[in-house]
């Protein structure tokens, strides 16, 4: 007899979108849910703390970590620092039946699709192209030049969303994490 494997889900969706604020809003609903926590040459942002929001690392310790095939996927990310998915904890969690929740940009998405394509990928787009502006402006965490580089990415970004097998517009967090949940088969109620 077969057993159905625990199913990956792969989230992605352009800068500012909320990608962070809706797995977050999961991970308060489902305590349990295991996060992956991505690897990154980034500095950290005031408040992110080592080994929650991220590993920080050096560009070297990435480049080994790649070298080792320790990376599930990877990319560099706005044209600047690079961002890893650690391998190893995501394929023990499915091994374990538990169901696995990915937060990647687009590259990331599309490597996991040719390695694991029986994931499902959904795409978080926002309810419009100011709103993301407004949002992205809003939170206030990149200067005018790092804004710039986001959205050029972001215009790319949008364009791939009839790759993704479910799109999920993030007009409310709540809402657009009720969906989310749904999609991944988790319990509700
Ligand atoms: P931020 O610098 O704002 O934290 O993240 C920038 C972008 O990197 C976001 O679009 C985010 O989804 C993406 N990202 C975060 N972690 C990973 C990862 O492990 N792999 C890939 N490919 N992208 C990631």
């Amino acid at each position: 007899m077969t057993t159905t494997p625990a199913r990956l889900t792969v989230l992605a969706g352009p800068t500012a979108v909320g990608k962070g604020t809706v797995s977050a809003d999961v991970r308060s609903r489902y305590p349990e849910l295991w996060l992956s926590v991505s690897v990154t040459t980034r500095s950290p942002r005031p408040g992110e703390v080592e080994g929650v929001h991220y590993h920080f690392v050096s560009g070297e310790e990435f480049d080994a970590m790649v070298e080792r095939g320790e990376m599930l996927e990877w990319a560099v990310v706005h044209g600047r620092n690079r961002y890893g998915t650690p391998r190893k904890p995501v394929e023990e969690h499915l091994a374990a039946g538990e169901p696995v929740l990915l937060e990647l940009d687009l590259q990331g998405a599309r490597q996991v699709r040719a390695s694991m394509p029986d994931a499902q990928f959904i795409f978080l787009a926002p309810p419009s192209w100011d709103e993301l502006v407004r949002r992205l402006v809003g939170r206030g965490t990149e200067d005018a030049e790092e804004r710039e580089r986001r959205l050029e990415t972001a215009r790319v970004e949008l364009a791939a969303e009839p790759e993704f097998d479910h799109t999920i517009v993030n007009d409310d967090v709540r809402r657009a994490t009720d969906e989310l949940v749904h999609l991944m088969g988790l319990p509700t109620g």
